[in-house]
């Protein structure tokens, strides 16, 4: 039998995107949230039955499918070879030089199988951590797979994250073990990574081996005795290995915070409830066809969305994906629009900044490529501006192809808030309503839910498979940040002011501290930014409120112009009025600055926090998780310099 035809399908297939979108099983998922949920758990393989699908009772710490018990790799590789799709494509990898590499799930299989054994063999036991720090190779998945095959929790870090990053991690998690790389590609050069992690670890006594996977082939300094080469340590174990089940709430992952808002949180991520919600979310937010769909999520594997959309949910859903190591612009900038039509992509999910970089790079260049295959669009990160929402729908998705603008965040572990592929996904900006099974509330400071028109706080105020289990090692925190703000309710208090229309479809309006209060009005930065892009002279926008002795905020606009236009007076002026005329003169900043590039998280992230410190002519805060931290002193220098 051919392993991709259709009357193999996996016996528990889900909801098709039709069920879900059609015959309302929101409402009967929310009629019995519970039993929607273990039916989705269902779809997994379990050694042990679960005997209580939701153990709420130590709330704010939540256990799910308690007394179950899976391996979470040999769900994601293992049972899908078993069934018959060992020859099914898992990832067409694609380095950024050009090479590439086709990864069967039977290669998968060997691979992880490989992998683990190599880790037996350095001495690691489960519940032993382990941090990875690696470019966007295969051997990043073969990693976490292994480290979840073995229940080991792992702590992946960014591949552009500086020696000082690196190295709190690893003090945090006590890692033992740390996976690097010889260097990493960027932008068509070998940058080194081993050099780096070798500062990390200067001064960190838990780690005793770090196994370094040749890459760029560059010259790394070597610790005879800690360190080892993958291919010599790797390559040569069996490729055989028999996975263990581990409890459901066994701990799989730690990964921090994009640090927008501050210190960045070590979130605790375990093993049945998250991979329950990220594969049922991935199967129903893209209407994943396995046996025809080719995916691509565009996201680092250092950020969560690559934990979920990259690895556990796409793996667990028997996915076709691509991975791409580079940059978007290397060596041209119709890179991605190759790949797409190379591997003939049909879900294509990115986030809002990458967008706005290809309309600032011109229409012309997606233009020159075949999309044709594209089905779905997705976005995540960050509030789509409408006028971003039109581009990529018509330049990207020939304007047919419906976008799922996902909300979610680090702490929640999947998709909560997100249209489905369905004619309702057509609403540019909005990420409309909560998925089946999941609930979301928009709330007034004391807890009551806002009327239609109104605008809040947004909060998650049922439990979920895929919550945040703690802040690693700071229980405090945990309870502090989310739960101490709606105390009395009982909400998770997710940091995202929102909106309901007057269809009750929810806008998310950017963090509650970013919201800006100008003479006692409060604006959204999210708003004024979108009414920036929307004006033809700008590519991107961030505005922040600086504190005025007049206004109590005012409005700041940190603007790139098209082109890398330099700004005069008589553009700033025009920006003023147009901001005016689409929000009101309340909205107009203050001050409109010109700058060449802005200050961005590894997720592409615009740090407000940072301008702020700038618009306040203050010293700089912790830049440790920016994707480049030379663009503040980029922006300080141009300023001072003059427009
Ligand atoms: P920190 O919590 O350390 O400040 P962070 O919040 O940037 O970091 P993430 O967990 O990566 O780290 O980001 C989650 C946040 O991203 C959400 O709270 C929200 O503000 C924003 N976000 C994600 N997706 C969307 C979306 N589709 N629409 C609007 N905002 C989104
Ligand atoms: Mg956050």
């Amino acid at each position: 039998m051919s392993p991709r035809s259709a009357d193999h399908a996996l016996p528990e297939n889900p909801l098709t995107p039709r069920d879900a979108a059609v015959s309302g099983p929101a409402e009967h998922a929310a009629a019995d949230r519970l039993a929607f949920w273990a039916q989705q758990a269902g779809q997994l393989h379990w050694d042990t039955e679960w005997d209580q699908v939701l153990d709420w009772s130590d709330a704010p710490f939540a256990r799910w499918f308690t007394g179950g018990r899976l391996n979470v790799a040999y769900n994601c590789v293992d049972r899908h070879v078993e069934a018959g799709y060992g020859d099914q494509v898992a990832f067409h990898w694609e380095g950024e030089p050009g090479d590439t590499r086709t990864i069967t799930y039977a290669e998968l299989r060997r691979e992880v199988c490989r992998t683990a054994n190599a880790l037996l063999s350095l001495g690691l036991t489960a519940g032993d951590r382990v941090a990875i720090q690696l470019p966007m190779i295969p051997e990043a998945v073969f990693a976490m797979l292994a480290c979840a095959r073995l229940g080991l929790p792992h702590s992946v870090v960014f591949g552009g994250f500086s020696p000082a990053a690196l190295q709190s991690r690893i003090e945090d998690a006590q890692a033992r073990l740390l996976i690097t790389s010889d260097g990493q590609y960027r932008r068509g050069k070998a940058e080194p990574m081993k050099a780096n992690t070798d500062e990390a670890t200067k001064d960190t006594p838990s780690i005793e081996h770090v196994l370094v996977v040749r890459r760029t082939g560059i010259d790394v300094p070597w610790t005879e005795g800690r360190d080892v080469w993958w291919h010599d340590l790797v390559d040569a174990q069996s490729d055989e290995h028999t996975p263990e089940p581990f409890d459901a709430e066994h701990p799989l992952f730690i990964l921090y915070t994009s640090g927008t808002t501050g210190r960045p949180k070590g979130i605790l991520h375990t093993s049945g409830g998250y991979l329950t919600q990220a594969a049922y979310t991935h199967r129903t937010v893209f209407g994943l066809d396995a046996d025809t769909d080719v995916y691509w999520c565009t996201a680092d594997i250092g950020w969560i969305t690559g934990h979920s959309y990259i690895v556990y949910g796409p793996l667990a859903n028997r996915t076709t994906s691509v991975m791409y190591e580079g940059t978007p612009n290397t060596p041209h900038e119709g890179r991605h629009f190759e790949i797409i039509e190379r591997y003939g992509v049909t879900v294509y999910y990115t986030a809002p900044t990458l967008i706005r970089t290809f309309m600032k790079w011109g229409e012309h260049i997606p233009a020159g490529h075949d999309l044709s295959s594209i089905r779905v669009l997705g976005s995540v990160g960050e509030p789509i501006n409408p006028e971003a929402w039109r581009w990529y729908r018509e330049h990207i998705g020939g304007g047919r192809a419906p976008i799922v603008d996902t909300w979610w965040q680090t702490e929640t572990g999947a998709v909560m808030i997100s249209p489905l592929p369905d004619g309702r996904a057509g609403k540019p900006g909005s990420a409309q309503t909560p998925l089946p099974g999941l609930s979301a509330k928009v709330v007034d400071d004391q807890g009551q839910e806002v009327g239609r028109g109104e605008s809040g706080y947004l909060v998650l105020d049922q439990p979920w498979p895929s919550m945040l289990r703690g802040i690693w090692g700071d229980e405090e925190r945990y309870r502090e940040t989310y739960w101490s703000r709606f105390a009395d309710h009982g909400y998770y208090f997710a940091g995202d002011g929102a909106r309901y229309d007057e269809d009750g479809d929810i806008w998310l309006l950017g963090r509650v501290d970013d919201v800006m209060n100008v003479s006692g009005h409060r604006i959204s930065t999210a708003e004024v930014e979108s009414a920036l892009v929307s004006h033809p002279t700008v590519a991107e926008a961030a505005v922040v409120g600086a504190s005025d002795a007049t206004t109590g905020q005012a409005i700041v606009a940190f603007v790139i112009l098209r082109g890398g236009a330099a700004g005069t007076e008589d553009v700033a002026a025009a920006l003023r009025e147009h901001v005016a005329r689409e929000i009101g003169p309340i909205a107009k900043p203050r001050q409109i600055m010109v700058v060449p590039e802005l200050p961005k998280t590894r997720s592409g992230k615009i740090m407000r926090r940072l301008l702020r410190d700038i618009a306040e002519n203050r010293e700089v805060g912790d830049v440790t998780t920016l994707a480049d931290a030379s663009v503040v002193d980029l922006i300080n220098a141009g300023l001072k310099g003059g427009t």
